[in-house]
């Protein structure tokens, strides 16, 4: 494709702190961007060129949406396959594609689709009933987490069970949904890989990092990982794989939990720019953000070379608050500009970096 010129509008899904960040850069590279959102006033609308506020289920609003872009993304996984649709349906072209969002959206479609791409996961079965909670845990035998299916994140609608005493407890958090039951890994660590993939094909992966979670919500995310070249290579490897079996166009991340042995087990992916990545833009040079705005818009790839070491903290709730007198020392700060804090909401990131 040739690629999108001065002043062409780029239509972003979703109005949260990824898409705000995702216009900003597009700003910079000289595109107008236009938020649709089901809420007004989102984070990604107050820093965008244009708004439509929408529901996921008015093809309408979409179509017109769709026709007052040269191209579409989304910066969120949660967009319905259907609102997806009818994006393309309008002609615009939709960068990453339906099936990126259809294979991440669901727990168990998401790692059968791994698992059949040949990307290891930890074992899990599907959960339908109280009944089957119980025979899959028998099956995984031990410890497992139980999660919906569908819409959970930052740890939400997951509950861990150390034997069956604890299966009508996790069966309530989960609140009758269809759930997956998996296996609970006993991780050295959590680390990530992100990847980008251009309309043309060509990909670029950035250096692995570390992943440290506080009930279930990412807290930093530092890179270099303190892994192995092996470990570093294969989550590389599998992210890459991933990425071109979707035939995805824009950044993905591939979440992993390295296992003692230093083996990687696959644990989620997300279609789209990531918390984890975070760091990237100042550390490498090119962060996600740009790299994203690039492959959607059908501009070569820059180099994901990382230039620093890097660490990235999340700042939840009102926590936030104190950052901009208070920084750690030559941090950069990043505040998402959500109206209202609320305990365990992101709100704003800081990443400081030094010299390899
Ligand atoms: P979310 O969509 O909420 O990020 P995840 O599946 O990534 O959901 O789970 C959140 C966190 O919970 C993970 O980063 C990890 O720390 C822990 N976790 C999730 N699944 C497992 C598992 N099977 N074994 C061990 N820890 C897990
Ligand atoms: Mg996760």
């Amino acid at each position: 494709m040739t690629p999108l010129g001065p002043a062409a509008t780029l239509g972003i899904l979703g109005g949260g702190q990824l898409g705000r960040m995702l216009a900003l850069e597009a700003g910079r590279l000289g595109f107008d961007v236009h938020v649709y959102c089901p809420e007004a006033d989102s984070p990604a609308a107050r820093v965008a060129a244009r708004e439509t506020v929408g529901g996921w289920d008015e093809e309408a609003r979409l179509a017109a949406f769709a026709e007052a872009c040269e191209v579409v993304t989304y910066e969120f996984e949660n967009v319905p396959v259907a609102a997806a649709q009818a994006i393309e349906r309008a002609g615009t072209p939709l960068r990453p594609g339906v099936a990126s969002l259809e294979n991440s959206q669901d727990r168990l479609v998401e790692k059968g689709f791994l698992n059949r791409i040949g990307i290891e996961t930890v074992a899990y079965r599907a959960v339908e009933t109280r009944d089957d909670l119980g025979g899959a845990l028998a099956e995984l035998g031990g410890a497992a987490i139980l999660k919906r299916r569908r819409e959970g994140y930052d740890g939400k609608g997951q509950a861990r069970l150390s034997g069956p005493a604890d299966a009508d407890a996790a069966w309530a958090v989960a609140g009758g949904a269809p759930c997956i039951l998996e296996a609970l890994c006993p991780f050295e660590r959590e680390v990530s890989v992100i990847a980008a993939r251009g309309a043309d094909g060509a990909v670029a992966v950035w250096d692995p990092s570390e992943n440290d979670h506080e009930g279930g919500v990412l807290r930093t995310a530092r890179a270099p990982a303190r892994i192995g070249d092996g470990t570093a290579q294969a989550a590389r490897a599998a992210c890459l794989r991933l990425i071109q079996q979707l035939d995805h166009v824009g950044v993905l991340a591939l979440e992993f939990f390295v296992t003692p042995d230093g083996g990687v087990l696959a644990n989620e992916f997300a279609p789209r720019v990531h918390n984890s990545g975070h760091w990237t833009p100042e550390a490498c040079l090119t962060g996600q953000f740009e790299q994203h705005i690039r492959a959607i818009a059908g501009w070569p790839l820059r180099s994901t070379e990382r230039v620093f070491d890097a660490e990235m903290t999340n700042y939840l709730g009102d926590a936030a608050c104190a950052l901009p007198g208070a920084a750690p020392s030559g941090a950069s700060i990043t505040l998402y500009g959500k109206r209202e804090s609320a305990p365990g909401r992101k709100m704003a990131h800081t990443v400081s970096v030094k010299p390899r």
